[in-house]
């Protein structure tokens, strides 16, 4: 297979089918945009596992994604897209960049969640991006902002309800889009604890890359904990 692309986290490869991919999940994990960076044994498939879960409930509520399946323990099949340079994150609760940006403490619950995006560009820093400007520059158009937006919500709701049935608060994750060759918009990526914030819903305690971030244990206890009760 040839390689077409490696970013931080995962490799993709073109396949003898002109419309799909594989993606390898690796183990390599990263934080403050590439400045700390270690290998975790077990991280992709891990993160392989749970997003294909998450993926597969999506798909079976309606949403489109780019997922087709998943192959063994790091490789997972998906249609051919071209992924939007757009990060786009929904926060139900106050944490991360939400928090330093406004000065305000970590666990504030908001009434509705926020929808923003950020440009993806490393070398930028991936700056916080409103409507006008991603309409600007032409890398989408305002119905296609909207089918995102919408979209996105939806997709909130949905991951919001599966996650407190495992006793788990979605506190806010970041998803990706991707256009396929007919032009129509999937949801593509990855969905994991690597781009979602999980806490415990009684202890508050975290279950995400914040334990890699901030250096508050073993990554991999926690991505296991959260594989575990979504396979219960
Ligand atoms: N996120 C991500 N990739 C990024 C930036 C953010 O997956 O490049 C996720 C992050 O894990 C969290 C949410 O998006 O679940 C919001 O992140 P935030 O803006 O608070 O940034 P951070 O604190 O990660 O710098």
């Amino acid at each position: 297979m040839k390689k077409l692309y490696e970013g931080k986290a995962k490799e993709v490869f073109e396949t003898e089918v002109e419309n799909e991919y594989i993606i390898r999940y690796k183990d390599t994990a990263t934080a403050g945009n590439g400045e700390k960076k270690a290998e975790i044994d077990g991280k992709g498939e891990l993160n392989l596992k749970i997003t294909t879960i998450i993926f597969e409930m999506l798909q079976k509520a309606g949403i489109k994604t780019h997922y087709i399946e998943t192959l063994n323990a790091h490789d997972m099949k998906v249609k051919k897209v071209e992924i939007l340079p757009l990060e786009v994150i929904v926060r139900n609760i106050s944490a991360g960049s939400f928090a330093k940006r406004y000065g305000v403490e970590e666990g504030i619950v908001f009434e509705n969640p926020t929808f923003e995006l950020s440009y993806k560009n490393d070398e930028l820093g991936d700056p916080l991006m409103c409507e006008d400007h991603a309409i600007a520059l032409k890398l989408i158009t305002k119905d296609e902002y909207d089918y995102i937006r919408k979209e996105t919500l939806k997709i909130n709701e949905l991951l919001k309800e599966f996650f407190i049935k495992i006793n788990l608060k979605l506190v806010d994750f970041k998803i990706e889009f991707g256009k396929d060759s007919n032009g129509n918009i999937l949801l593509a990526d990855e969905i994991s604890p690597d781009t979602c914030r999980l806490w415990d819903k009684d202890t508050n305690a975290k279950l995400d890359k914040d334990i890699f971030r901030r250096d508050l244990g073993s990554l991999t206890e926690g991505y296991e904990e959260v594989l575990k009760r979504m396979q219960k």
